[in-house]
């Protein structure tokens, strides 16, 4: 990142016009990110702008600086375009291809602002002017927590920035469970209680504000909707666009659904099936080495990290379905040999 910052920093020794953006749906290190970057550059003087591509889910509202993100789909979309085709510089946070934020691609790829892209998502596309992509990063959070303490800013942390950059952490860790929680997670933690930081009550915020019908839409999806695939070491759920009707579904109320069906015993692999309105959008969970990002990238035009990645099918949701237990089939000698490698190391 040390090369990265000298570009940057002369670039922000005056005060500019910058855009944040992250990534569809953001959760809440896209969302945290941001938030956390916006207010370190709101106290350099900068013009802050934080836009995303549509909303997300409430658990996220309580974060500083919610009240003043654009939300593209819901009537910004004017003044985006505009505020994009004025910015100075963009910054493309937990994200790696323009496709990722939907029409803000095309305005983010025309606008002749300077792009610094801060991401950990694997094979990043090379768009940016400057690129902070690091894979082995647990969050973007790390990253935005490194180019702050990089750019001297430790005297202009505060604990809503830290809460923010925790939120993000927390959660792309599993809350610290993960392969990807490191020796690093842990140290800037300890760093971020520097600033009064309330993890308990960051974690209260996020885990334990479900509404009564999402509790119920879980308990649905537990008794009627998970189909394990023995054989192939497989689970996986799915829901119809009826039921998510049914159940009152927001943003957010299917998150973390795909990690019931991945914590049964001898599960290597697990998905989440969900018919969205723009067609079946699925959450891909692995154990150890079995990689979901080439998974999805190779048959659901889709992506992310090695455990935890995301795509999408242009097929009916019981198309879906019948196609992703076809697929699954063919990987069963890999999905057992990662089962023996999880099991006896
Ligand atoms: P989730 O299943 O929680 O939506 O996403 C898991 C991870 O995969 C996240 O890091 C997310 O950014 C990524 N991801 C989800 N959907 C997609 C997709 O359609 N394309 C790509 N490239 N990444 C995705
Ligand atoms: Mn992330």
């Amino acid at each position: 990142m040390q090369q990265q910052l000298i570009e940057l920093k002369p670039l922000l020794d005056s005060p500019k016009k910058i855009v944040i953006t992250t990534h569809h749906k953001p959760d809440a290190d896209a969302l945290g990110s941001s938030l956390a970057l916006a207010r370190f550059l709101k106290k350099l003087k900068h013009e802050v702008q934080v836009i995303v591509p549509s909303d997300y889910p409430s658990f996220l509202d309580w974060m500083s600086g919610n009240d003043s993100v654009w939300i593209y789909n819901e009537g910004k979309e004017e003044q985006s375009a505009l505020y994009i085709e004025a910015a100075d510089i963009i910054f493309c946070l937990d994200f790696n291809a323009l496709g990722r934020i939907n029409e803000l691609g095309a305005l983010v790829g025309k606008s002749p602002a300077i792009k610094v892209l801060v991401d950990h998502h694997l094979e990043p596309q090379d768009f940016a002017d400057i690129s902070i992509s690091d894979i082995k990063a647990a969050a973007t959070g790390v990253l935005i927590y490194e180019l702050i303490i990089g750019l001297n800013g430790r005297d202009l942390m505060d604990t809503y920035i830290a809460e923010c950059i925790y939120a993000g952490i927390m959660t792309d860790t599993g809350s610290f469970r993960h392969s990807n929680t490191d020796k690093k997670v842990h140290q800037i933690i300890a760093d971020l209680y520097s600033w009064n930081l309330d993890s308990s009550r960051v974690h209260r915020l996020i885990f334990d504000t479900n509404s009564e019908e999402r509790l119920r839409l879980l308990g649905f999806c537990l008794s009627e909707k998970l189909v394990v695939l023995a054989d192939c070491y497989t689970a996986f759920m799915y829901l119809s666009a009826e039921e998510l009707k049914r159940f009152d579904a927001r943003t957010g109320d299917t998150e973390g659904l795909v990690n019931y069906a991945l914590s049964i015993d001898k599960v290597v692999l697990a998905a989440m099936i969900i018919e969205r309105e723009d067609g079946v959008k699925i959450s891909f969970r692995s154990k150890g080495d079995f990689n979901v990002n080439e998974f999805a990238r190779t048959h659901f035009e889709g992506g992310g990290h090695k455990n935890a990645s995301g795509g999408r099918s242009l097929k009916s949701l019981s198309e879906t379905v019948r196609n992703f237990r076809e697929i699954v089939s063919t990987y069963k000698e890999e999905l057992l040999e990662n089962l023996r490698k999880e099991k006896f190391l």
